[in-house]
């Protein structure tokens, strides 16, 4: 913070900084003579335009890299989240079954108590039968009530069986739970580490490409940042790459590329519209 101070106002400072080199200072120092000198000197060379142009890209294009690499970590942090509240979702349904099964072992413990008590109830009618029609007829009753009741044992042991089952899956769930949580933790703590120092990163970017953009004539710059815009990969200053350009790859011609190399003015790729520069100019900027 402290070392960018008010650069909108005069030339930039051009130390700490990587991409600068002699070739930078000369198009600044150019410029500055150039506002200096009231038209004496009318134009900056069109190698000096291309180079700060070139310049211009290698910084937007960090500024670029830093919002991308910004931009995928919070997914990475979403997901997270996402996986927790399913977990959270898993544990809550876990636990609505077992109160369901709880349930309904309750309610078989109850049909078990009123099949005894009609047993009983049977019991007790079979001391005053009248004969053995009644009888036998009391003692089908009781039978019938016995099985229930292994029935409803049956079903009891079941639903305990699914209970245990059911328990287990929570245990488990909340101890991955927890990790996630803990995992979680971690990652939004440098999630905004990281944000912290891109963006300390980032404005020192943008004070640069400021300072690089204020010495780009207007109508230059215009172009540049539309094609900037349409460029899918942000990049609207590319070099020729064996005999090609480099933004779509589109073959140049011999004498296109030779004027390239004559700097007489800037040229845009006939294909994809970007500027073009010759692949020495590339590296001499670097
Ligand atoms: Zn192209």
């Amino acid at each position: 913070m402290a070392k960018t101070p008010s650069k909108a106002k005069s030339a930039p400072e051009v130390e700490n900084t990587k991409v600068q080199d002699s070739e930078e200072k000369s198009v600044i120092s150019a410029h500055v003579s150039l506002s200096h000198s009231d038209g004496e000197e009318t134009e900056i060379s069109i190698e000096k335009k291309l180079i700060a142009l070139f310049n211009l890209q290698q910084i937007d294009s960090q500024i670029d890299k830093i919002r991308i690499i910004r931009g995928e970590l919070p997914l990475e942090v979403e997901d997270l989240e996402d996986e927790i509240i399913g977990l959270e979702t898993r544990i809550d349904n876990y636990i609505q079954e077992i109160e369901n099964l709880k349930g309904q072992v309750k309610e078989k413990e109850l049909q078990i108590k009123e099949s005894l008590s009609q047993i009983k109830r049977y019991e007790e009618q079979q001391m005053n039968v009248r004969n053995n029609r009644e009888y036998d007829s009391l003692s089908k009753e009781i039978e019938f009530q016995n099985l229930e009741i292994a029935l409803a044992e049956k079903r009891i042991k079941e639903f305990s069986n699914s209970l245990n089952l059911k328990n287990d899956e929570i245990t488990s769930a909340q101890k991955t739970l927890e990790e996630l949580r803990n995992d979680l933790e971690i990652k939004k703590s440098e999630l905004s580490d990281i944000v912290n120092e891109t963006e300390k990163e980032e404005q020192t970017l943008l004070a640069k490409s400021d300072d690089y953009q204020r010495f780009i004539e207007e109508r230059l710059l215009t172009a540049y940042k539309r094609i900037r815009k349409n460029a899918r990969n942000g990049l609207a200053v590319v070099s020729v790459e064996r005999d090609a350009c480099g933004g779509c790859f589109s073959a140049i011609p011999p004498q296109r590329q030779l004027d390239i190399r004559m700097h007489k003015k800037i040229i845009v790729c006939e294909y994809c519209g970007r500027i073009l520069v010759e692949h020495g100019l590339a590296s001499k900027a670097e």
